[in-house]
């Protein structure tokens, strides 16, 4: 299984108190699974994925990405696993604006030490494949937001990831294009094999998925219980 949590609790510090924002929380996402998770503003789900993701650490339990359990880590080893094996895509694309599409792509190559030929390619496949292959030298201010929303999954594949962490893809698109946003994501999912924790306080999306849980008072639930 790609990407396990198990018993993950995490709290933030709230005046003289803790407020928990994970708790318990046990969560199995296998290769090509496109799982949603909904639930409110505030009820924890940003705080998931910086735990699935390796950029917050949790106060218990454990994550494994890629077999991989995090905790056994050193931060340089965690940050290189997240490097190589986790992609991020966020509610605002965070595209360099001085940089074309495919530079943004290539950017993550030479991160990872790989700029080549080769990586070229892939990054004109992967935005051939999200439907940008005629708008590969344009910069961010020349796409529209779900243009710019499409590189961002181009470049969250771009370092061959095991798991995907995707934080409200859709919510500065209008429907149509949230639609098409979470139809692509699916679709990549499956065809790359990557484990997708998709998180929206949008339930409209919800059919898209392959799975849908809900965040509730820091707990994962089915989707049908409360
Ligand atoms: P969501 O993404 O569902 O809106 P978040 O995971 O962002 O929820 O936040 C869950 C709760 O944790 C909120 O009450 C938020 O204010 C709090 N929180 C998030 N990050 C921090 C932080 N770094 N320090 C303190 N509190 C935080
Ligand atoms: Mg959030």
């Amino acid at each position: 299984m790609t990407l396990t949590l198990a018993d993950v609790r995490l709290s933030y510090p709230d005046g003289d108190s803790r407020t928990v924002v994970l708790d318990r929380i046990g969560l199995v996402v296998p290769p090509g699974e496109l799982l949603a998770v909904t639930g409110p503003s505030g009820s924890g789900k940003s705080s998931l994925l910086a735990v699935a993701g390796a950029l917050v650490t949790p106060e218990a339990g454990t994550v494994t990405v890629d077999g991989v359990p995090l905790g056994g880590l050193r931060p340089a080893e965690r940050d290189r696993l997240r490097r190589s094996r986790i992609g991020f895509v966020f509610q605002q694309s965070n595209l360099l604006a001085s940089h074309t599409a495919l530079d943004q792509l290539m950017l993550i190559a030479h991160i990872n030490g790989a700029p080549g030929r080769a990586a070229a390619e892939r990054a004109r496949r992967l935005l051939a494949r999200v439907g940008l292959a005629d708008k590969a030298h344009r910069r961010p201010h020349q796409l529209s937001g779900g243009e710019r929303q499409r590189v961002g999954v181009a470049r969250a594949l771009m370092g061959d990831p095991a798991v995907l962490l995707v934080d409200e893809p859709t919510s500065a698109l209008d429907h149509d294009r949230g639609t098409a946003i979470v139809e692509l994501l699916r679709d990549v999912t499956h065809e790359h094999r990557v484990a997708t924790v998709l998180v929206t306080h949008d339930t409209q999306y919800l059919p898209l998925a392959d799975r849908a849980l809900r965040m509730c008072d820091g707990r994962l639930v089915d989707h049908a219980a409360a």
